[in-house]
């Protein structure tokens, strides 16, 4: 069974950290309440799976259950998937059950590609005594291979883009990013995500790559290796 990536309107963003000098604030992204539920009605219909709520030790569980045979016909086979809801919402106990149904379905794998997301730092934003109402939406995402590749997030009150990944809305960081040069094409480096899900920054990169962007570095790499010679017997 195989859950979609979530669709950027299906994403929330809510405000991680405030920036003790009231210069940014760190965003962090979750699933919306309804997306689990609509995503499971999607996949295996409304009639194949159930959620039950249980204590467990004073922690609120929930219990997701997936009949995995819902396309076999006169068959039924339940699975079942729980997790527990953290403490600290502010709706305790509204916040907890919904919180526990989420963590259930990240175990099904709803929404599990959120954890690849980048660290999320916006500058473009009114900040006034370490709060910040502003409202913050993905206005576009994409995906490869269950890990996030493009993500554009945008302010709701200014219209203004405030984070694309690979590029930084902090104009200073975007100066210091142009300042490093690709050795072999002469094109900016990038920073990027690595395949351990890491953020690096361009001046990482760079070290790595020797002097070299990703993309030419990875051109040189495959040039090395065809000019290695070949074992004859
Ligand atoms: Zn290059």
């Amino acid at each position: 069974m195989k859950f979609r990536e979530l669709r950027a309107d299906e994403i929330e963003c809510r405000i991680g950290q405030i920036g003790k000098n009231g210069n940014g604030l760190s965003l962090l992204l979750y699933k919306t309440a309804r997306c689990d539920m609509d995503l499971l009605d999607e996949v295996v219909g409304p009639e194949n799976w159930q959620r039950e709520h249980y204590e467990c030790k004073g922690n609120l569980f929930c219990r997701v259950g997936i009949n995995t045979n819902y396309n076999v016909p006169e068959s039924v086979n339940w699975v079942y998937k729980s997790d527990c809801g953290s403490e600290s919402n502010t709706e305790k106990e509204k916040g907890e059950a919904s919180d526990s149904f989420k963590r259930a379905c990240v175990n099904w794998g709803i929404g599990r590609e959120l954890y690849t997301a980048p660290f999320i730092w916006v500058t473009d934003c009114k900040i006034e005594n370490s709060k910040c109402h502003d409202k913050f939406v993905v206005s576009n995402i994409s995906y490869k291979d269950s890990k996030i590749t493009e993500l554009t997030i945008k302010n709701e009150k200014t219209g203004n883009v405030v984070f694309e990944m690979n590029k930084i809305s902090n104009n200073k960081k975007k100066e210091a990013v142009n300042d490093i040069i690709c050795t072999k094409c002469g094109k900016p480096i990038m920073m990027l995500t690595g395949k351990d899900n890491k953020l690096y920054s361009a001046g990482e990169v760079a070290k790595l790559c020797k002097g070299m962007c990703k993309e030419c570095y990875e051109v040189t790499k495959n040039e090395r290796k065809n000019t290695v010679p070949k074992y004859i017997p």
